[in-house]
């Protein structure tokens, strides 16, 4: 089985996909849920052909969604000529089993979506590493259904998994990966510690920026530090995180970090594999919290990167809300608040403001 990621879905057609959410608590966030579920797909060059959502009180027990729904996808599936089913629910390996044998296509859930997104964006070893590692733990215990565990997809439209027997050895195969790869990261995470302790003791003081994915964040150190970082309209455009040090006013020298954007629901493979990169806010003196102001659902997004922020164990440090894309929003609420700054990264304004409130706290 090819191993090579590269080669994969360059130069084919954009292959298309049918997303489905099943909701169990009639909550009111599925429509975020389902948008956000479209930009990961979106994120990793696919086409989303259709949606699917249903509401149910409990999981149906082979197939997660109804029966009735079911059959609503498979539809969708063979009219739209789709080559993908993308659930927003976490699904075991024999739900991905029973429900790839109805629909004879490939079935995946949002947590594998997201964790080959990371896979392909990862620019450093130990991003790529940290990615590779985080799918392996993920796919082992849904092995007797998944087809490949490298790259998105591993094998093509169709081909079967594979026999009891080599599902053993493979599993042996995995397992031992697993060892490897959690060896090389600890190497890694020790240089990372020392390039840290050497930061550390620099008098510089450090700013992390960090807050739900596209909300700007790239943008934001570009325009501070007028360096060239990759901003794109795509998730996880920033997979590893970027230092660069730069003058606030003469004699204010910081270290700023571009970190990696959060999303809802991230798996808890990811935060744990991903912690080292994300550790960075944890050791900065002072986060800057980007929140898309133009996002209508903004609100929950502040909520997502404050839950993070919480799990990683970030506390009693000041964090300054950034409010951003102000430029899109022009009646939005500005009222003055001690920790709070109304900017637009795209077209300069309140920058220097934002630089005054940072030397303010540091
Ligand atoms: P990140 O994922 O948080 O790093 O977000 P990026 O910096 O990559 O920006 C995501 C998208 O939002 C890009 O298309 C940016 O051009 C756009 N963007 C960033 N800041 C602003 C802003 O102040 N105003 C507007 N209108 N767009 C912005
Ligand atoms: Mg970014």
């Amino acid at each position: 089985m090819s191993t090579n990621k590269k080669s994969v879905s360059t130069a084919q057609r954009k292959e298309k996909a049918v997303l489905v959410l099943v909701s169990f608590e009639n909550k009111q966030d599925t429509k975020m849920q389902i948008d956000e579920l479209k930009s990961l797909a979106q994120a990793t060059n696919l086409e989303v052909v259709g949606t699917v959502m249903q509401n149910k009180d409990k999981p149906d027990p082979a197939f997660l969604i109804g029966a009735g729904k079911l059959g609503e996808v498979k539809e969708l599936v063979n009219d739209e000529n789709a080559d993908l089913v993308i659930f927003d629910n976490e699904l075991t390996g024999s739900k991905i089993k029973n429900l790839e044998e109805q629909l004879n296509v490939r079935v995946i859930d949002r947590s594998m979506l997201i964790l080959d997104i990371f896979a392909r964006r990862a620019k450093t070893n130990e991003g790529k590493m940290q990615a590779e590692l985080a799918q392996l733990k993920y796919a082992l215990p849904r092995l007797s259904s998944l087809q490949g565990t490298q790259g998105r997809f591993g094998a093509g439209v169709g081909m079967r998994g594979p026999g009891e027997t080599k599902l053993e050895l493979r599993r042996r195969v995995i397992e031992k990966d697993i060892k490897d790869k959690e060896k090389q990261l600890e190497k890694l995470n020790k240089n990372r510690e020392l390039a840290r302790n050497k930061r550390n003791n620099s008098p510089k003081k450090q700013v992390a920026i960090v807050g739900y994915t596209n909300s700007g964040k790239s943008t934001l150190m570009n325009t501070i530090t007028k360096a060239d970082i990759l901003a794109k309209n795509m998730l996880f455009a920033t997979l590893d995180t970027t230092t660069r040090s730069v003058y606030l006013a003469p004699k204010k020298e910081i270290l700023l970090v571009d970190t990696v954007g959060f999303v809802s629901k991230l798996p808890h493979e990811f935060i744990e594999a991903f912690s080292a990169t994300l550790e960075e806010a944890v050791y900065a003196d002072v986060i800057l919290h980007v929140i898309d102001a133009s996002n209508p659902l903004y609100k929950e997004q502040e909520q997502v990167a404050k839950k993070v922020l919480k799990d990683l164990g970030v506390k009693n440090k000041p964090i300054i809300k950034v409010y951003n894309k102000i430029d899109k929003v022009p009646n939005f609420d500005k009222t003055p608040a001690k920790n709070n700054v109304y900017v637009s990264a795209l077209n300069n304004e309140g920058i220097d403001e934002l630089k005054e409130k940072i030397i303010k706290v540091i």
